[in-house]
């Protein structure tokens, strides 16, 4: 079975609670440079933290770090723990959902409470499997990166919730505005619509250079929006009907709402200045597909591009509108291949 990991922020973990896994992950990580000296490792139960330390300390948490330096051992691998971060087995977090929100329960050294974090759509679809008993809970971690902290969620799942079921992937960029794939067949919405609708892009793109400010997006006058709108009704029926016309059961899309923060390349960048519009669009499909009885998926749109149908990535894959694999040396335009794997939740299956 298939594993992903989901990373959630905590939402806003007081300093107290911070400090608080600041301390969880010392008093951790000394226990496990302890335990790996220790010459009764292979016998060893949680019973063993209180050998190490008379201080309260969760059990799970002992345990799973003895199972770890136990297989760290096994394979020689380590010397000595810089960090052991806390974990947690499949039995000791939770899920719920709380109203729009979600919060994680885990062990600590407080009374046990469910933690809010922050989810994007197609974690929270992870999340709902979770929920619906769809998909199956692996291990947590609790970890701290830039000074933030996070919950690193594994999640296993079978491979074809619905076998036989047509998947079709919708990608989104400048070049086409939207480029929708199922297996072999393909839609790309360009034509004089769409070279119309880039000439508008670019216009704005140099208006908001000029401006320098994304806050000018806001002020595009009504009659542009009203335009814009027209414009993703007419796509987002025609994307539908066209997975009507071929029997698709499930639309993917990538889940543009973390984009903002990490414009890496052109693709994203043009997204980034036009998410607004292209948040619509999303959101127009969406509501058109469900209305017509076919699912929409969110995947993470991280390397969608950059991906090759062999599996290798790398940057240089990609070369304008040409995708070129630099190992197997495959060719194919370069948002179709981001239709299809987006179609294959190829970048959802990466940590
Ligand atoms: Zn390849």
């Amino acid at each position: 079975m298939p594993t992903i990991t989901l990373r959630l922020e905590l939402h806003k973990p007081t300093k107290v609670k911070q400090e608080m896994y600041e301390r969880m992950t010392e008093v951790n990580t000394e226990f496990a440079n302890w335990l790996l000296d220790h010459p009764e490792l292979n016998q060893a139960t949680s019973k063993i933290f209180k050998e190490f330390s008379s201080q309260r300390f969760p059990s799970a948490i002992a345990c799973q770090t003895i199972r770890d330096v136990k297989s760290q051992r096994k394979h020689q691998k380590a010397k000595k723990f810089r960090k052991q971060w806390c974990c947690f087995n499949n039995q000791n977090w939770k899920v719920e959902r709380k109203g729009e929100f979600y919060t994680v329960s885990f062990p600590t050294l407080e009374k046990r409470v469910g933690v809010p974090v922050v989810t994007r759509p197609y974690q929270e679809a992870w999340l709902n499997r979770l929920l619906d008993g769809t998909a199956k809970q692996g291990a947590a971690k609790l970890y701290k990166k830039k000074k933030k902290w996070f919950l690193a969620l594994s999640i296993t799942f079978e491979e074809e919730p619905c076998k036989g079921e047509k998947i079709m992937g919708v990608d989104l960029g400048l070049r086409y505005i939207a480029v929708a794939s199922i297996g072999t067949k393909s839609l790309f919405f360009k034509g004089n619509q769409c070279a119309f609708i880039r000439r508008r892009y670019a216009a704005l793109r140099r208006k908001l250079q000029k401006a320098k400010k994304l806050r000018a997006v806001r002020k595009i006058g009504n009659k542009e929006s009203r335009w814009m709108k027209d414009v993703n009704h007419k796509i987002s029926r025609q994307i539908v009907n066209f997975a009507l016309a071929n029997g698709v059961g499930v639309i993917r899309m990538e889940d543009l709402t973390g984009i903002r923060k990490r414009a890496t390349s052109m693709k994203e960048a043009g997204r980034n200045l036009h998410s607004w519009a292209f948040h619509q669009l999303q959101t127009m499909i969406a509501y058109k597909a469900e209305m017509s009885g076919i699912r929409v998926e969110w995947v993470n749109p991280t390397y969608t591009s950059q991906t090759c149908r062999c599996g290798y990535r790398d940057k240089g894959n990609r070369n304008g509108i040409h995708f070129q694999c630099q190992k197997c040396g495959y060719t194919i335009h370069v948002d179709l291949n981001g239709a299809i794997n987006i179609a294959k939740a190829i970048s959802g299956w990466s940590a």
